[in-house]
């Protein structure tokens, strides 16, 4: 498999564009306001968003490589379910020792990468040199948070990320990707949240992978902007 030219998504291009409506059930689904959604990667099957898509570099100009954020509340507190009994341990172990799942993953890692790319391309940010070669998720080697994992299968369709597979099997007497789960599972009444909570509330933005990963980008993007100082100063 070519992942460089072969873009694995589940919806295409006219289901993935948000609407207004979309927008305002992710700002409930996460009790927040959203902010630099550029598509939803993947749908109920009635319509409603189970995963955001983010641009590869935030509108405040942050280098940002976790693409696809789950945001349906009865499959992000399903897979924390599974992160609590201890599965990323589990699967971090086999990815040890079972040669064929570990190469994989490390497919999934590319194919992650390259869709990534994509949406950066469609959504103008075009490339994001800060991040090239950073995943998500403790991709490619380790499994550090779960719901990225989901959210790429998800986004994905089955069959390219492995273990965010097993993980939406693991989580089949919660949430099916056949049945529509949403009555009741976000607040529905009132306005949508408008006020930035974001920073209140302990979300997969959490995972240390990605603030590492933040850091790391932000490091070299000082790093570059130091250098073209000097290269201009000469
Ligand atoms: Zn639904």
């Amino acid at each position: 498999m070519d992942a460089a030219n072969s873009n694995h998504e589940a919806l295409d291009a006219a289901a993935r564009v948000p609407s207004a409506e979309d927008l305002d059930t992710l700002s409930r689904q996460l009790n927040r306001p959203v902010r630099d959604v550029v598509e939803i990667g993947a749908r109920c099957v009635c319509g409603n968003p189970l995963v955001a898509t983010t641009a590869p570099r935030l509108s405040s100009g942050i280098p940002f490589p976790t693409t696809y954020y789950l945001t349906h509340p009865v499959i992000t507190s399903a897979v924390s379910r599974l992160e609590a009994a201890g599965l990323m341990n589990q699967m971090n172990e086999e990815l040890g020792h079972d040669e064929s799942l570990a190469k994989a993953y490390e497919q999934a890692h590319l194919e992650y990468l390259a869709v990534r790319d994509a949406i950066g391309e469609r959504s103008g940010t075009g490339a994001v040199p800060e991040i090239s070669g950073v995943s998500a998720g403790g991709m490619p080697t380790r499994v550090k948070c779960l719901h990225v994992l989901v959210g790429h299968s998800l986004a994905a369709g089955p069959g390219i990320n492995p273990l965010g597979d097993r993980a939406l099997e693991d989580i089949n007497q919660w949430w099916t990707k056949d049945k529509c789960y949403c009555a009741g599972a976000w607040d529905i009444e009132g306005p949508a949240p408008s006020q930035d909570r974001s920073r209140h509330v302990k979300t997969q933005a959490v995972d240390p992978a990605i603030k590492q990963a933040e850091r790391a980008a932000a490091r070299a993007a000082r790093e570059v902007a130091a250098r073209a100082e000097t290269d201009t100063e000469k």
